[in-house]
Formats: structure tokens, sequence, C-alpha cells
């Protein structure tokens, strides 16, 4: 069944929205970047892209703050993020229905995504009080030997436009209890939910009343502003969310001048449906991976490979579940699958089902789904049964296709599982313990997220996020990755008369 829209101002709602957080009609009603919202395609705002010289300013403003911000105590600068946890708890519906607005999100994950703000910034504060280091044996007697974890400088965040705030706060959350500065430079596909936070965060620097003017900047432009932020010698970290593409450009840049990434890029999840799996848990947590957010989340479920002996019995509940899910405006409507981004991903999206027709796939789905507006890019979700795992079942495309494969032998479809370049996020549906342990172990899944009876998507923010091979190594958000966002030094102290060398050196002089 499809939804129609009916014809309502998401530029209104937006711009009412950003009234109430406070940001000034002049910021987004003039310049030559588009802000647009993909559930209707009109346009919401227009911004200013900065020119290279205006965003170099804002960053050495940055390293300026940093300067006075890294000398506060860390449960201080707690304080700061526990204060923007309130805000964004305050401005949690407004928030929510601009992501909504901006990504094209189902209302509950609009909210979703700025709950997991608020999430994070409970996680950091209580980081605030434990940024650990170690005490070490040392060889020497009259000695100490320990590490400290010091703040770093200015942290780039580059994010994507399919998570355009939660991206920002767990690097922001994290990095500025960790006692640096922040410049973010968002997707050019997410203007407004960008300014928005920051007044968000604005409002909070304002009760905190101490911080640093420039503690926090948002670049507003695209690529070439990016790659300021990338080339600037006072970041020394630059966190970057987006394509593979994208980090193969980053990546080489940051390490010439030996600066640090956190790369999040591509996913191409994979699924195991085992013979014993629960079969209706296992539909429902497809449905939402593969379908959920229209196919674009980095952990979207995009290949599934199911047991020859129950495939007949899930494949045709899942096209049934494929046929019958709701599209269309996820603001007027009960939908549950709303708008791609743009024309861009609707093109790819069609040119990946050409592909996998090429290579034998059978399709269910993939139309473009008319919803009244020229310029906005809705389709039913598409299932591909695919003979073989080839061709652009290897490739990401950041759009709703699953590609559906049946496998007879366990060794063989986690070798085929893992014979991609993307090393983001991957399941199994098993209920024999040999064969979920034996997913999560050394010779298991090679993704940086490995789970048993649950989807590739809606990680926590408990767990360090990330992936690893053409996904980019970075992790952030929970476990220890705040370390990433501190340098550490190691002390030894020397409390005795005497001084003897390691390893027994000798050097009497
Ligand atoms: P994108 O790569 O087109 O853009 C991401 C960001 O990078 C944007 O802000 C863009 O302006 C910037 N950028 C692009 N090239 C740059 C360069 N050379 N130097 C500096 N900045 C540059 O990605 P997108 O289309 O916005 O997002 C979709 C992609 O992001 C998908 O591949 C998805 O899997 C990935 N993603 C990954 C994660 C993760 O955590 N692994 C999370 C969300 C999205």
């Amino acid at each position: 069944m499809n939804v129609s829209v009916k014809t309502v101002s998401v530029t209104e709602e937006a711009t009412a929205i950003l009234g109430r957080l406070g940001v000034a009609k002049s910021r987004y009603s003039e310049g030559d970047l588009v802000a647009f919202s993909p559930i209707t395609g009109e346009q919401t705002g227009k911004l200013k892209a900065m020119s290279s010289a205006e965003a170099t300013k804002l960053i050495d403003q940055a390293h300026e703050a940093f300067q006075t911000w890294r000398l506060v105590p860390a449960p201080k600068r707690g304080e700061l993020v526990r204060l923007l946890g309130e805000e964004l708890r305050a401005a949690k519906t407004d928030l929510g229905r601009l992501v909504s607005i901006e990504a094209g999100k189902i209302p509950s994950e609009g909210l979703g995504e700025v709950q997991e703000m608020i999430d994070i910034c409970d996680f950091a504060v209580g980081l605030s009080r434990q940024l650990y280091g170690l005490t070490i044996a040392t060889e020497r007697p009259g000695h100490r030997m320990m590490e400290t974890w010091h703040p770093l400088g200015v942290i780039g965040i580059i994010s994507a436009f399919n998570f355009p705030v939660a991206v920002w706060a767990w690097n922001a959350a994290l990095a500025l209890v960790c006692g640096n500065s922040i410049v973010w430079k968002p997707s050019e596909k997410s203007l407004l939910t960008a300014l928005a936070s920051q007044a968000i965060l604005e409002r909070a620097l304002k009760r905190y009343g101490e911080a640093p003017e420039g503690l926090s900047q948002v670049l507003i432009g695209n690529r070439a502003i990016g790659e300021v932020l990338v080339d600037h010698p006072k970041v020394p970290l630059v966190s970057a969310t987006g394509s593979t593409r994208m980090g193969r450009d980053v990546g080489p840049r940051l390490a010439k001048r030996f600066a640090r990434a956190i790369l999040e890029l591509g996913g191409n999840n994979g699924g195991i449906v085992c013979p014993s799996a629960d079969l209706d848990m296992s539909l429902r947590a497809v449905a939402f991976g593969a379908m959920g957010t229209a196919g674009q989340r980095c952990t979207t479920l995009r290949r599934l490979f199911v047991h020859e002996s129950i495939y007949d019995q899930l494949v045709p509940r899942l096209k049934n579940a494929y046929e019958s899910v709701t599209v269309g405006d996820p603001l007027q409507s009960t939908a549950l699958v709303g708008p791609l981004i743009d024309k861009i991903a609707f093109e790819n999206m069609q040119k990946a089902l050409v592909e996998a027709k090429a290579h034998g796939g059978t399709i269910s789905g993939g139309q473009r789904v008319d919803v009244g507006h020229d310029l906005a890019f809705y389709v039913r979700p598409a299932l591909v049964e695919m003979p073989k795992h080839e061709g652009p079942v290897l490739e990401e495309t950041f759009a709703p296709i699953l590609y559906v494969m049946r496998y007879s032998d366990f060794d063989a479809v986690i070798a085929d599982h893992n014979a991609v370049g993307a090393g983001l996020s991957s399941s199994i549906f098993t209920l024999d313990m040999r064969e979920a342990e034996r997913f999560v172990a050394a010779d298991g899944s090679d993704c940086g997220i490995a789970n048993v009876n649950i989807g590739t998507s809606g990680a926590e923010i408990g767990g360090a996020f990330g992936g690893e091979k053409e996904t980019g190594g970075g992790r952030e958000s929970g476990s220890d990755a705040w370390r990433a966002y501190m340098r550490r030094t190691t002390n030894t102290i020397n409390y005795s008369k005497s001084l003897p060398l390691a390893q027994g050196v000798s050097f009497d002089i």
C-alpha cells in the first residue's frame, strides 16, 4: 500500500522550529547552498557557503579556545555537556521533527536520533570523571611510572546526511569532556539541523557561562570546506563519517601531515539466517534492518544469506512484507518507509537493480512511488533474489535493496559474508550455540559489529561504534573510544637519589 502525500509546507514548519531554537532567519535566507526536504523536494532555506579564509579563521579561533578549555578540570567540562543534554531534552520534539524534515526519517527515528544525542551526553558526563590512566610497575627502584591522558586540540568533525545530528553529538560530547574544541563540517544535504544543533549547544554554553569563545564552530560549505578542515595544521584529529570514497580522499590527506583520523565509512552489511533460527524474529529484524530509514543507514542490512532448508519458509514472508510496507510522507502518514535523499540516490538504486538483473537477479519492488511531488524520490524497497554473491551485491548502494541468497554450508557462507570490501555490521540468526559463537569468534564475521539474533542496525551508544576494512577502522561513541580524542603521555618519576638506567645500561661520566 502506498500512502499519498498531502501538500504541506515543510519549509514553514522548519522555519518555525528554527525560530523556536533561536536560529536567526538571516542565517538561512540567502546564499548558493540550498537546504531542502526530501519529503516534498522543496527548498527549506538558502545558506551562504563560507570562503576558505573564513573557515580557516574559525578553526584558528577554535584553536585559541582550546588553549583555555584544556586547563578546565574534566568534571567541570562535563558540566557543559550535562547542560547540553538538558537543552537537548528540552528541544527533543523540535529537533527530532527537523531531522525528519531534513533527512526524511519517520518521526520515531527523528526523535530516536535526538535521544541518541542525549544518551551520549549522559555517557560523556560520567566519563568526565573517568579519564583514567594506568600506574605501571617499573624495573627501577624509587621510581614510579604512569600514563596521563591530555586533551588533544581542535577536533574536526565531518558528518553525512543520513545521521545529520547524532554523529556530531557522538564526537562533540566526547571531544568536549576530553578538553578539546570542536569544528563541525556538516553534510551540505543537512544544513538546517546543523544550525539548530549549534544553537542548542550555544544555549548550554550561555548557561555554563565560563567557556572560552569559539569552543564550537560550524563550517557551512561543501566538500571544499571539508578539505580546509582536513588540511588545517592545527587540527590534530578529524573524525569523518561518510562514504568510502570520501575516506579514500580524507585518510591519505590526514596521514600526509601525521594527523589522526577516525574514519566511519560505508557498510555492506550481511545477515545469515540459519536452520534453527526463530523465523518470526528474523523476519522482523530483517525488515527493519533492510527497509528502515529507506535503506539509508550505514548499518542497513544489504545482503541476506538464508539456509536452503528454510529459504522457502522465510523468503515468501519477507516478500509479503516488502509488498505491504507503507511508503509515503513520514510526517503526514504512518508510513514506515520515507523518501530517498535525492534524485542521485534514486538513480544509483535503479542502476544497481539493472546490474543485479544482468547477474541473474529476480527483483521484487524497486519502482518509484508517486506521491505527487516531482522533486521527491520515494521508492518501494527492493528484494532481489540472487543466484550468486557477485556483481552489485559486493558494493554498498545507499538505498533499500536487499540481496537474498541461498546457502548450504556454514563455512562457505561465513567466507561469502566476509568477501566484500566493507566491514561495518553483521548479524546471525540462530539458536545453535556453536553457530552463534563461531560467528562472533576470530574466524567468524570480520566486521566491527557482529550481532546474534538482532539486526545489523540500531546500535546503542554504550558500545564502540565502527567497522573494519573499507569502513575505515575508526571507533566512536561508547566503550573506550574517548582515548582517540586525547593524547597519552607516559611519565616516569624518579623519587630516589640515584639515576639507574633502564635495561642495565651504564653511562658514567
Ligand atoms: P559523503 O561521503 O558524500 O559525504 C559525507 C561528508 O563528507 C559530507 O559532509 C561531505 O561534504 C564531506 N566530504 C566529501 N568529500 C570530502 C573530502 N574530500 N574532504 C572533506 N570532506 C568531504 O556521504 P553521504 O552521502 O553524506 O552519506 C552516505 C555515506 O555515509 C554512506 O556510504 C554511509 O554508509 C556512510 N555513513 C557511514 C557511517 C558510519 O558510521 N560508518 C555513518 C553514516 C553514514
